[in-house]
């Protein structure tokens, strides 16, 4: 059967492939060459209907709406729990925070390092201290009452969405 200027989805058949017979040269509609089996662009089960690039596609669209419904769930979360789990989350203070430790800044007006923490997007003043470390403890010590039983509670619910979804 001469397959030579039929088109068979994106593909279009332009030469036989004189190095492997039963196999057509095809030109693809995005722009590659491929050696199909003349076979598998005629049957009627699954049949080639492009050099690859169609599953390439659905693959990264797959992809695409994995990170999507992740980064939805995400937001949801925040929302339900009035919080902003990547930001709690994170070791790394905020790009413009100059003391270097999350939570604590230096107020020069009145020479000290004053801590707070952000809950539930209200902030929380929690002292001033003159020793940059002080300032750090008393982050460190509302971190670990506020923040971690709101991180484990998120974590709990997680692993059990996990397991309900194996
Ligand atoms: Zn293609």
């Amino acid at each position: 059967m001469n397959l030579i200027g039929r088109e068979f989805g994106r593909l279009k058949v332009v030469a036989n492939d004189r190095a492997r017979p039963g196999y057509v040269i095809c030109e693809c509609k995005c722009g590659s060459k491929v050696s199909v089996r003349s076979y598998s662009l005629t049957k009627k089960q699954n049949p080639t209907q492009s050099c690859g690039c169609i599953r390439k596609e659905i693959v990264s669209e797959i992809g695409r709406r994995t990170i999507h419904d992740n980064s939805a769930k995400r937001i949801e979360t925040n929302m339900r729990y009035n919080t902003n789990f990547q930001i709690i989350e994170s070791e790394e203070p905020a790009k413009n925070n100059k003391s270097g430790y999350k939570g604590v800044w230096y107020d020069p007006t009145r020479g000290k390092y004053e801590a707070y923490i952000t809950l539930h997007r209200k902030k929380i003043c929690l002292g001033r201290f003159s020793k940059l470390e002080d300032a750090v403890k008393a982050r460190k010590a509302a971190e670990d009452e506020l923040f971690a039983p709101l991180i484990a509670a998120k974590r709990a619910e997680s692993r059990s969405a996990v397991a309900i979804a194996r």
